[in-house]
């Protein structure tokens, strides 16, 4: 059991500025994603793209702001559980909330925040009938672990970035890669697309289009992916492999969250935005492109105010009776959980008599 003050579903902006404003209220947090990485949108959808809306950065990479972010807050040593989605949630007779994934760790807190966004990324699957017996026994939607393809043959199908980023990547890494896609052309960056073409003319990558996985074979393991190729007249054959990785996409689900019990309108949470961003559950909040009220914007910076507010109510919570009185970090400086402090030079903050 995995024990903290403040869980976060959720590790996009939103939730990771959570365990720095946490930790300024000395709250310990710990994020569970669906996905294998930090960062929720920014890393997952357009980390390349810049952002020209963060307060004070005139312009930054969404994966370099995510970078900052985990920084910031790493002096507050969050715990994640990655890859895996928040199943299930129940109240304990204590008041604190035990939240399962889908892989079955469990998670134990007073205060739970729903830092959502979209929901979670779920990978669009190819309607390939005997996909499901093979998930996990050589079939992967995403990869979370490049290691594990060291030395193995290795069959990619999509025709984006995803497709295209990790073919150049595992051809360094896997004994052999066949990226297969239904169009001769691709929608990726054009670098990409041409370092794919290079490789496939050094042997690198051995590319096969247009053409389609149409079936698996294997038995306790993927063997082999059956190919229907559709030129002039449509060809089938094998090619044998050790893992087939379908990279079509993910598509953003509320998912299980939607069967907690919260007010929900329009896919979104509803929650108490004059007051501290809770749902009609009491220790529940929504923060983030997860919730809704008047007014709101799906913005980052917003994801922030509301992340800010919701530590203060959750502070309450979890210290019943105590103040806290507001400070400014240039006036108290940062004590981290791992021993660092931050503070500015005296000389530099004057006291006002
Ligand atoms: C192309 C594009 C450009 C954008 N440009 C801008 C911009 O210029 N400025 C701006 O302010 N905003 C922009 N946005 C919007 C911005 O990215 C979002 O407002 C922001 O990502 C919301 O952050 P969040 O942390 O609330 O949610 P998200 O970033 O969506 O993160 C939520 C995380 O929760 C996880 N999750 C959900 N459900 C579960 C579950 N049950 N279990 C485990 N994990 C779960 C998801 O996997 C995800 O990682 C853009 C969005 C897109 C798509």
């Amino acid at each position: 059991m995995i024990t903290t003050d403040i869980l976060i579903i959720g590790a996009g902006p939103t939730g990771l500025f959570t365990v720095f404003e946490a930790g300024l209220l000395k709250l310990k947090c710990h994020l569970i994603d669906a996905l294998p990485q930090a960062g929720g949108q920014c890393s997952e959808i357009y980390p390349k793209k810049p952002i020209y809306d963060i307060p004070a950065y005139p312009e930054i990479l969404a994966g370099d702001l995510t970078d900052k972010l985990l920084e910031q807050c790493k002096q507050f040593e969050p715990g994640f559980t990655l890859g895996e989605r928040a199943e299930t949630i129940e109240k304990q007779d204590d008041g604190t909330f035990i939240v399962t994934t889908n892989k079955g760790t469990k998670h134990q807190a007073p205060v739970v925040a729903i830092a959502g966004g979209l929901g979670s990324f779920e990978p669009r699957k190819p309607l390939i009938h005997n996909i499901k017996d093979f998930e996990d026994k050589g079939v992967e939607y995403i990869i979370k672990n490049p290691e594990m393809y060291r030395d193995k043959k290795v069959v990619i199908a999509g025709g984006g970035d995803s497709a295209l980023d990790w073919s150049i990547f595992l051809s360094d890494v896997a004994s052999e890669v066949t990226l297969i896609h239904r169009r001769n052309e691709f929608r990726g960056h054009l670098d990409s697309v041409e370092k794919v073409q290079e490789l496939k003319n050094k042997g690198k990558i051995n590319l096969v289009t247009p053409a389609e996985v149409t079936g698996i074979v294997g038995d306790q393991k993927v063997k082999a992916v059956v190919v229907t190729q559709a030129q002039h007249i449509e060809k089938e054959f094998e090619v044998e492999c050790d893992h087939f990785i379908p990279l079509f996409g993910l598509s953003p689900k509320l998912g299980p969250i939607a069967n907690w019990g919260l007010e929900i309108e329009k896919n979104a949470i509803k929650v108490n935005n004059a007051l501290d961003y809770q749902t009609n559950i009491p220790g529940i909040f929504a923060i983030g492109d997860v919730n809704t009220y008047p007014g709101k914007l799906k913005l980052i910076l917003c994801g922030f105010h509301e992340a800010t507010l919701m530590c203060q109510a959750a502070y309450q919570i979890i210290n019943p009776g105590k103040r806290y009185v507001l400070k400014y970090t240039t006036v108290s400086g940062v004590d981290g959980f791992d021993g660092t402090r931050k503070e500015a030079p005296k000389a530099v903050v004057k006291a006002i008599q």
